[in-house]
């Protein structure tokens, strides 16, 4: 009975889940899991059930240190030979998780819960086919130029490896599951963060990082890597996953937002935020500072521009930030930029909308 509404429904809340996971550089805040209601449809299993995806026997295994972001795809040949677990988790949601790295989380999770921290899983894995039919369904329903905007690109998301989970809290017994609510909980997250290196996890979108992760803080989203020594190197020196497979260590991007009377700090670093999302994007690149261009840059003029750039967007407030990077150093990165170069005075403009958070919509000179 009805086998593609339940697939037409969990598409929906892939798509729900999608569109508030990328919203950490999108602005809005949102809900990574699905409604309770959602689940009720479907009979909760009593047990974890397992099952292997693809032919393991016939592979070579996956790469666990291998890095999948925005400009790194899934390997070729990952899907077949993956091999997962699939559970029920507590507010009833099927998640399936790739089978070491669900070993590993059962420990991290008992070991938690001697601390008091409970924890669940909210999602892990995402094929690659799923995303393919999110973006499908959002071109056809709000276009290409939304889609792209709005989820990822299929074969670019860590979560297409398995290896990457996404934790929700549970707090005096009750499930804590939307993002800005899991933000209220600093405390539990770094107990949970301490933990994560002993059973070969990582924290993978750092605060502050978002120019090299290209993704917003996100103090759920755990990396398995079946290895705890690198793990302890790499939660030991607060570095990036990107950083660590570079052997490079990026230094710190500086901030000036000066001194303004339409928009609060956050505000300010919420644009800085979507800025930084969009550089990871620069291969090679390396961001040293942003700007606040001051109050003068919300005339009604620019937000006009920015209304005619993207069009129908809405935007009723812009915002501009400027800053200095240097383009890559060697040729190993394809880039428009002249070599080994230090760009300064380079500018940002956000854009807006009433109730929504900041849009990057141009960039240049
Ligand atoms: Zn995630």
């Amino acid at each position: 009975m009805g086998k593609t509404k339940m697939i037409g429904a969990f598409a929906v809340v892939l798509a729900l889940a999608l569109a508030a996971s990328l919203a950490g550089c999108g602005g809005a805040a949102g809900s990574a899991s699905s409604s309770p209601a959602e689940s009720g449809s479907q009979p909760a299993q009593e047990s974890s059930t397992m099952s292997a995806s693809g032919s393991a026997a016939q592979s070579q295994g996956i790469d666990y240190l291998a890095l999948v972001n925005k400009l790194n795809p899934l390997p070729e040949g990952w899907e077949d030979a993956l091999e997962t677990v699939h559970f029920t988790n507590s507010v009833g949601d099927d998640v399936e998780v790739e089978k070491k790295a669900y070993d590993a989380y059962l420990e991290l999770k008992a070991d938690l819960e001697k601390e008091g921290v409970y924890v669940d899983l909210d999602s892990a894995r995402r094929s690659v086919a799923d995303q393919e039919r999110i973006m499908k369904e959002f071109t056809e329903e709000y276009g290409a130029d939304y889609a792209k905007k709005t989820v990822a690109q299929p074969g670019y998301s860590e979560h297409h490896t398995g290896l990457a989970l996404d934790l929700y809290l549970i707090v005096d017994g009750k499930d804590v599951v939307e993002n800005e609510d899991m933000m209220e909980y600093p405390e539990i997250w770094e107990k949970i963060h301490a933990k994560l290196a002993g059973h070969s996890f990582i924290l993978r979108y750092l605060d502050g990082d978002e120019h090299i992760t290209g993704y917003g803080y996100e103090p759920w989203h755990i990396r398995y890597i079946d290895d705890a020594a690198i793990a302890e190197e790499i939660m030991g020196e607060g570095i990036t996953f990107e950083e660590y497979k570079a052997g490079k260590v990026y230094p710190e991007v500086s901030y000036d937002y000066g001194d303004s009377k339409l928009y609060t700090r956050a505000e300010l670093e919420e644009a800085a935020i979507q800025v930084k999302c969009d550089f990871a994007a620069w291969e090679g690149c390396e961001l040293h500072n942003l700007r606040y261009a001051g109050d003068g840059c919300n005339t009604p003029e620019n937000v006009k521009w920015l209304n005619e750039i993207d069009e129908g967007a809405g935007y009723v407030q812009a915002v501009e930030l400027i800053g200095d990077f240097h383009s890559p150093v060697t040729e190993d990165h394809p880039s428009a930029w002249a070599l080994d170069t230090e760009y300064t005075d380079y500018q940002w403009w956000l854009g807006r909308t009433e109730d929504g958070g900041w849009q990057l919509v141009s960039s240049g000179y």
